[in-house]
C-alpha cells in the first residue's frame, strides 16, 4: 500500500509542485497541509463528498486561506533574514497586486494577516481603487496606485491621501505627470506620495519577458523620467517623489534576470537619488514565480530559484550597488502576487464521462471464419514478444489499413471491423507496454503512439471560465485524481470540459522531465463518481475566467483548519444560478419567466396542456432559473426520493 501511494505521487509529480502544501495520505486520497508539512491536514476528497453531501456538486473551487497565511509569513520571513544576514540597512515592505485576485475573502485575508507587516495593495485601475479604499488600510499599509489614469482615478488617489491613505500614486507618463500636476494644486492639505514607474532594459524570462525591456508597453524611458522631474520641479512638487518602481514581467523564470533588473534599478535610483533626495522606496514590482511543473528550472512553467534565493538576491544586490553608490539604502517594496496567491486554491472537478475499463481480449475470440485480415491481426496480438514488438506493430500497422480498404470495397462487414479494431487496439497497448519495459530510451514512436490512445475524459467544468490560462497561454497547471490513490491509473485519458468547443480541453501535463500528453487515470464506470483536482490555481484565473457557453463561476467552500486538524466551513459560497449567467448577458430572467408562462397559459386554454401540466412545467422552468450552470443530476435519497 504504502509502495503504492509513493508510486502515485510519483506518477503524478506531488513532491515535485506540492511544495508541501498537497500530499497522498494512507487511504490513496489527497490531503492538503495548510502550513507545509507542519500540518494540520485535510483529506480534500471527504470534503468534497460532504459537499456534495449537501448539493454542491463540482466543479467547485476549495479555497485555503491559511496558505495565503503561510506564504505571507515566509516571505517575509525570507526577506528578514536576507536583510539581516546582508547587513542590508533598511527595511522590505509588500504590497499585493489586486488584479492576482480580487476576491475579497483573498485580500482580507491578505490584509489581515499582513498588518503586522504593514504590508499593502497594489491597484492597477479606477475600479480597483475604489475597492481599496473600502477596505481598512491602516496608515502604514502602502496603497500603489498603477495603471493608466484618468481625471477621476487621480483625484480618487488625491482624496485618499486627506483621508491619511497612505497612497503613492505612480506616474506612468509624461501627461500623466502635467494632469496630476494640474489637479493637486486645486487641493489643500496632506498630499500623496508620487512614484515613478521606470523602463528598464532589463527583461525578465519566460512567458511574460516581454512586459520589460526598452520595448515594454509601460514605464517611462531615461529621458521622459528626466522630463517628468522637471515638470515635478516647476510645479514645486518633487519633494513628494518617493518610489521608483519597475516591473519586468510575471513569472520571472530564471533568478539571474532579477538580478540583472535590481543592478539596473538600483543604479537608477542612486543617480535619481542625487537629484531627489525625498526618494525612499524601490519598488521591484511583481515576478517571483511558481514552480507549477515542479521541474526547479528556467521552464515557462517552473523557476530554478526559492522565495529565499530571490530574497537574498534582492537585497544582496541592491545593497552593494548603495554602497558603490555611497547612498542611503532604500525601503524595498514588492509586488508579489502569484507567489503569494497560487497555492491557496484547488479546483475539484467531477468526471462526466470517463475512461471505462477495457475489454478483456480474451472475450474475443477468434474464428476460422473471420475475415483472413482479422485473423492475421489476431495473431499478431498473440505472438507479439518483447523481442519482436516494433516489427510485429508495423506489421499490425498494414494489416489495419489492408483492413479499411477491405471494408470500403464493401468485403468485411461491421462486426469483422469492430473485432479487427479492438485487436489493433489492444496490439497499441502491448506495444506500448513492452517500450516501457526496452532498455534505454522509450522510442519517440511509441510516446507518441502512447499519446495518441489517450482516451477524452469529459469533466463537468468549463476551462473557460476555471482554468482560462490553459487555453490563453498554455499554462500548465497540476492536475490529479484526488482519490483512488492506492489502484494503479491504467489509462491516458486528455481533460476535456462541457464547453461546445474543441478548445476546451487539457492536452499538456505536468512532468518533471518532459511535459506529459496524456494523464494516468483510473476507469470508470460512469456511475461511481471519480474527483480529478485542478491545482495551484489561485493566481489570475478566478477573474479572467469568462462565461463561455454561459458556464458561471462555480461554487466555493472555504476552509479553515483547527491545531488537531478538524476543518470547518469559514464560508461555502453559492456559484452562478443560470439567472446570473444569463442577466450577465443583459437577457431579463424575469421577463423570459413570464413569457415562458404565458405561453404555457395559451397551451392550457386550447386544451393542449392540463392545468396540472402546465403548473409542473412552469414550476420546474423556475426552479432551473435558480439552479447551477454546470451539469447537476440530484441525488437519491435512500428512500429513491430526489433532492
Ligand atoms: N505588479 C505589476 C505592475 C504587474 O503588472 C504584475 C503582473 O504582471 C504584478 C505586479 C504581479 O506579478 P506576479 O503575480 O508575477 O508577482
Amino acid at each position: 500500500m504504502a509502495k503504492r501511494m509513493a508510486s502515485s505521487s510519483k506518477t503524478y509529480g506531488i513532491e515535485n509542485w506540492g511544495a508541501g502544501y498537497v500530499k497522498v495520505n494512507r487511504r490513496g486520497h489527497v490531503e492538503v497541509d495548510v502550513n507545509c508539512g507542519l500540518g494540520p491536514t485535510v483529506d480534500i476528497f471527504n470534503v468534497v463528498q460532504e459537499l456534495v453531501g449537501k448539493g454542491i456538486q463540482p466543479p467547485l473551487i476549495l479555497r485555503f486561506p491559511q496558505i495565503i497565511t503561510h506564504r505571507l509569513d515566509m516571505l517575509h520571513e525570507c526577506f528578514r533574514k536576507a536583510i539581516e544576514e546582508w547587513g542590508y540597512e533598511n527595511r522590505y515592505q509588500g504590497v499585493f497586486p489586486m488584479k492576482v485576485n480580487h476576491r475579497r475573502e483573498v485580500i482580507e485575508t491578505l490584509l489581515d494577516t499582513g498588518r503586522k507587516y504593514n504590508f499593502g495593495l497594489e491597484v492597477g485601475s479606477k475600479p480597483e481603487l475604489f475597492v481599496a479604499l473600502g477596505l481598512p488600510l491602516a496608515k502604514d499599509q502602502l496603497l500603489v496606485c498603477n495603471g493608466f489614469k484618468d481625471s477621476t482615478y487621480l483625484t480618487m488617489a488625491i482624496n485618499a491621501a486627506k483621508l491619511d491613505r497612505n497612497v503613492v500614486v505612480i506616474l506612468e507618463s509624461v501627461e500623466e505627470a502635467a494632469k496630476f500636476a494640474k489637479l493637486i494644486k486645486r487641493v489643500e492639505g496632506k498630499q500623496p506620495s508620487l512614484g515613478i514607474r521606470a523602463r528598464l532594459y532589463s527583461k525578465g524570462s519566460g512567458r511574460w519577458e516581454e512586459s520589460g525591456g526598452d520595448q515594454s508597453k509601460f514605464g517611462l524611458s531615461s529621458a521622459e523620467v528626466l522630463e517628468v522631474i522637471d515638470i515635478l520641479r516647476h510645479e514645486d512638487l518633487l519633494d513628494i517623489l518617493r518610489m521608483l518602481h519597475f516591473h519586468i514581467g510575471s513569472q520571472i523564470t530564471e533568478i539571474k534576470r532579477v538580478k540583472n533588473a535590481i543592478k539596473e534599478a538600483g543604479r537608477l535610483f542612486s543617480k535619481l537619488k542625487n537629484m531627489v533626495p525625498s526618494l525612499k522606496y524601490l519598488n521591484v514590482g511583481g515576478g517571483l514565480g511558481v514552480d507549477y511543473d515542479g521541474s526547479k528550472t528556467s521552464s515557462d512553467s517552473s523557476i530554478n530559484y526559492t522565495v529565499q534565493e530571490y530574497a537574498n538576491d534582492v537585497i544582496y544586490t541592491l545593497k552593494e550597488v548603495c554602497v558603490q553608490e555611497n547612498i542611503p539604502m532604500p525601503i524595498v517594496v514588492s509586488e508579489s502576487g502569484r507567489s503569494l496567491a497560487a497555492y491557496h486554491s484547488i479546483l475539484a472537478i467531477s468526471v462526466h464521462r470517463g475512461i471505462k475499463p477495457m475489454p478483456e481480449m480474451e472475450k474475443v475470440p477468434l474464428h476460422d471464419d473471420d475475415p483472413e485480415v482479422v485473423i492475421e491481426l489476431g495473431e499478431i496480438l498473440r505472438d507479439m514478444t518483447q523481442k519482436n514488438y516494433r516489427e510485429f506493430y508495423h506489421d499490425a500497422l498494414e494489416r489495419r489499413e489492408e483492413m479499411f480498404t477491405l471494408f470500403n470495397l464493401g468485403h468485411l462487414d461491421l462486426y469483422d471491423r469492430a473485432k479487427g479494431e479492438a485487436f489493433f487496439f489492444e496490439i497499441c497497448r502491448t506495444a506500448v507496454k513492452f517500450a516501457h519495459r526496452d532498455k534505454g530510451h522509450v522510442k519517440e514512436e511509441f510516446l507518441d503512439l502512447e499519446s495518441n490512445m489517450a482516451g477524452r475524459m469529459i469533466c463537468n467544468f468549463s476551462v473557460f471560465q476555471s482554468v482560462p490560462d490553459a487555453w490563453a497561454i498554455e499554462q500548465l497547471f497540476p492536475i490529479m485524481p484526488i482519490h483512488r490513490l492506492t489502484e494503479n491509473p491504467v489509462a491516458g485519458a486528455l481533460i476535456a470540459d462541457i464547453t461546445c468547443d474543441s478548445d476546451g480541453i487539457i492536452d499538456r501535463f505536468v512532468d518533471i522531465k518532459r511535459e506529459k500528453e496524456f494523464l494516468e487515470v483510473h476507469p470508470t464506470d460512469n456511475k461511481t463518481p471519480y474527483y480529478l483536482g485542478l491545482f495551484l490555481t489561485g493566481a489570475y484565473q478566478d477573474i479572467i475566467g469568462d462565461f463561455h457557453n454561459l458556464y458561471g463561476r462555480c461554487h466555493e467552500a472555504i476552509i479553515l483548519l483547527d491545531d488537531e486538524g478538524l476543518y470547518h466551513y469559514q464560508k461555502i459560497i453559492k456559484g452562478d444560478t443560470v439567472r446570473d449567467a444569463i442577466s450577465s448577458v443583459r437577457y431579463d430572467p424575469d421577463a423570459i419567466i413570464a413569457r415562458f408562462e404565458q405561453e404555457l397559459n395559451n397551451r392550457a386554454k386550447n386544451g393542449d396542456l392540463t392545468q396540472k401540466e402546465t403548473k409542473a412545467m412552469s414550476e420546474f422552468f423556475k426552479a432551473g432559473m435558480e439552479g447551477t450552470t454546470y451539469l447537476y443530476e440530484p441525488l437519491e435519497n435512500k428512500k429513491g426520493r430526489r433532492r
